[in-house]
This record gives structure tokens, C-alpha cells and sequence, in this order.
């Protein structure tokens, strides 16, 4: 049996993996034309946040794709992989002057060990006035080192990469069973999915040792520790298909940053980074039939549109996509009896 994935960021790569795992006596080759680096999921802090508006085809459906990815990424956590895999413990801060709903949410509040309000204290903890505040403790994945970790993984497992451009599903050559469709912005064009919207995030990634909590502030303002650095964010702008460094969303990340906490003026910037979240209203992970200009039908499973929490969700979506994968296999094979 032959199954592909289209897209090797963290979305491809997770897939890949997990139908390794369920398809054992399977060729899984992975098409893409960017890699590590060069995606959208290398910009990513990586922590385990997904945001209060993440939305799957239900909230149940929602909740166990959230669940089942924290409890995926927690897993190698606890393995000997972590380092290697980038994955670790991080406890840190939500603050905001505005409204107490923002410092909640409802997908982890049971889900993570910690996670409670903020004392009266702590709201002093760093600069902003802050009259609203939740402790909570997650799970980070830093995608520079998960995306090599995740590619040898898959390599060693005996999968194979090809580079190519897709400009069409029928350009792809090789007649795969079914056909996993993981290319997050590039879906666009590929479905002509007008739902598919890029919101556009600048981040720095500094040195600063120093910093070993996550903060979170109000107007998309983050501070997070990872394995190389920390990253300072943020912006979120909605259809811009900007992807150079914008010096003036520079500043300003700075100044917000700088403000909250003062001592990282004093540490080096490794570089900026800039990246189109894939956002859809509704993450879409689901079956599709096409038909070739030749005539034979195309199984298509699709995972794509995770906006600004792929890395969060990627575990979630994955199994639910290899699902669906076995569900188009086991109804090819009914058809032919
Ligand atoms: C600034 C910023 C911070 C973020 N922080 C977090 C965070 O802390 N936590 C979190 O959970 N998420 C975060 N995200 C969101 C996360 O990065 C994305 O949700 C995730 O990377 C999407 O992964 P993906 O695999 O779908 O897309 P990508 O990483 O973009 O990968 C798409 C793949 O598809 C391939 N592809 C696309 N089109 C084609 C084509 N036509 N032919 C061949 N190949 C194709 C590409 O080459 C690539 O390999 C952040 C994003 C940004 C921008």
C-alpha cells in the first residue's frame, strides 16, 4: 500500500509519523517544496495554548483533538526523546488590564496540571498594571528541533521525501492509496479555499538565559522561554500576505516587550522571523473524492487550516486524519467486494 502527505511542516511531519505507526507494512512518502526552516511551523514558539476560538467540526470533536494533542506531545515529554524531540515543561503567566474572560479558557483549564488564577501578588510579577491574571503550566514543542526529530524519525521508519511544487493534486505523479493533504497557507490555491485566510505574525527571537517563564500580555504580547532562546512576540494581522521583516511591528514588539520586563533590553537578538498563520474558522480535516482528467479517483484526507495553533494541535488532528485514512481505505476495499 502506498499512502503520500503533502507538506513536511509540523502538520505533514506528525501525520507521516502517526500513519507509520497504524499502517505498518505501508510505503509513506512525504511531497513537499519547503522544509524545516523554510515553513511557517519553524517561526512558531511552540507552546501548548491553543486559543479560545480554535474550532474543529464540533466542540466534542474540538476538545478531543486538543486532549489527545496534549497528552501526545506530555507523553514524549516523559521519554528519553524530549531533548531530542525539543519538547518540554513550561509554566508562565496570561495578564491583561482588560477583562477577566481573557485570561481563561475553557479547552485547558482540566486538561493541564496547573492552572488557576493569578494571586494578588503575582499580578505585580511584571510591569502593566495587570488587574487580571492565570498561573498555568503546559507543554512546549520548539519545531527547531521537533522538525529534524520528526524527518529522521520518519526516514529511519523507512518513509521517503520527495521536493516538489505542486501546482495541482493531478500533478502528483505516484498513484497513492490515499493522499493526505497538510500544506497549511499553500491549500488555498491547491482547494480554492477561499475560507483560508493567512494572519500574518513577526516574532524576535532573542538571548536572554534569564528567562524562564512564559508571559503573556494584552494586544498579542508574548514572552517564551524555549530550548535556543526566547521568543517575543507579537502581532496578528488578519489577509495580509506581508512575509518581510516589518521593522515598525519590530518596535513595537520591543516596546511592549521591553516594558513588561525591562531586563531584556539587555539581551541579543538572534533574528526576526515572519510568518502566515493558516487560519480557517473551522480547521478542516476531512474526506474527499476527485476525479483525474484520466478517470481514476483521487482519496484525499485533508488537515489544514490550524491558524495560530498548529503545533498545539498537530497530535489531535494527525490521528484524526489517519482515521479518516482508514475509513476511505476500509470503504474502497467494501466497493470492491
Ligand atoms: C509568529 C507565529 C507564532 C506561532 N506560535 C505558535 C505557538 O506558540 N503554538 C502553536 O501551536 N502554533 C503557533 N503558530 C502557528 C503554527 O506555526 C502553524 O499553525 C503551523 O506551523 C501550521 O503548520 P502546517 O504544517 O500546516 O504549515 P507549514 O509549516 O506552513 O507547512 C506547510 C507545508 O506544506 C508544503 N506545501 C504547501 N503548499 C505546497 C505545494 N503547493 N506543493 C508542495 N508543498 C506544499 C510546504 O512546503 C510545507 O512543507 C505560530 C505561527 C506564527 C506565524
Amino acid at each position: 500500500m502506498n499512502l503520500g502527505v503533502l507538506g513536511c511542516g509540523v502538520i505533514g511531519l506528525t501525520t507521516a509519523i502517526e500513519l507509520q505507526k497504524e499502517f505498518p507494512n505501508a510505503q509513506v512518502s512525504i511531497i513537499a517544496d519547503r522544509f524545516n526552516e523554510d515553513t511557517t511551523s519553524y517561526v512558531a514558539a511552540g507552546i501548548f495554548r491553543p486559543g479560545t476560538s480554535f474550532m474543529g467540526p464540533s466542540i466534542d470533536i474540538t476538545q478531543k483533538w486538543i486532549t489527545d494533542a496534549f497528552n501526545y506531545w506530555d507523553d514524549i515529554r516523559k521519554t528519553s526523546d524530549a531533548p531530542l524531540a525539543g519538547v518540554c515543561q513550561l509554566s508562565g503567566y496570561i495578564f491583561s488590564t482588560t477583562s477577566p474572560s481573557i485570561v481563561r479558557n475553557h479547552f485547558i483549564e482540566k486538561l493541564l496540571p496547573v492552572y488557576r488564577q493569578a494571586t494578588e501578588e503575582e499580578l505585580t510579577l511584571c510591569h502593566g498594571g495587570w488587574k487580571y491574571g492565570s498561573f498555568f503550566t503546559t507543554v512546549l514543542t520548539a519545531t527547531s528541533e521537533y522538525l529534524p526529530y520528526a524527518t529522521k524519525k520518519f526516514l529511519a521508519a523507512g518513509g521517503k521525501i520527495k521536493e516538489q511544487k505542486v501546482t495541482s493534486f493531478f500533478d502528483i505523479e505516484e498513484k497513492f492509496d490515499v493522499l493526505v493533504n497538510c500544506t497549511g497557507m499553500g491549500a488555498k490555491e491547491l482547494c480554492q479555499d477561499q475560507q483560508l485566510v493567512p494572519i500574518r505574525g513577526q516574532v524576535l527571537k532573542i538571548r536572554a538565559p534569564w528567562i524562564k517563564m512564559a508571559f503573556y500580555g494584552d494586544y498579542d504580547t508574548y514572552i517564551i522561554p524555549s530550548f535556543n532562546g526566547v521568543t517575543l512576540g507579537g502581532c496578528r494581522q488578519f489577509d495580509s500576505y506581508n512575509t518581510e521583516v516589518c521593522k515598525y511591528d519590530s518596535l513595537a514588539i520591543r516596546e511592549r516587550c521591553y516594558g513588561m520586563l525591562p531586563s531584556l533590553k539587555k539581551a541579543e537578538i538572534v533574528r526576526e522571523a515572519v510568518g502566515l498563520r493558516p487560519h480557517r474558522s473551522i480547521v478542516r480535516v476531512e474526506s474527499e473524492f476527485k476525479q483525474t482528467p484520466a478517470g481514476r479517483t483521487m482519496k484525499i484526507v485533508h488537515n489544514y487550516g490550524h491558524g495560530g495553533y498548529g503545533v498545539t494541535t498537530a497530535p489531535g488532528t494527525a490521528l484524526h486524519a489517519v482515521k479518516l485514512v482508514r475509513d476511505v481505505l476500509s470503504s474502497s476495499n467494501m466497493s470492491k467486494l
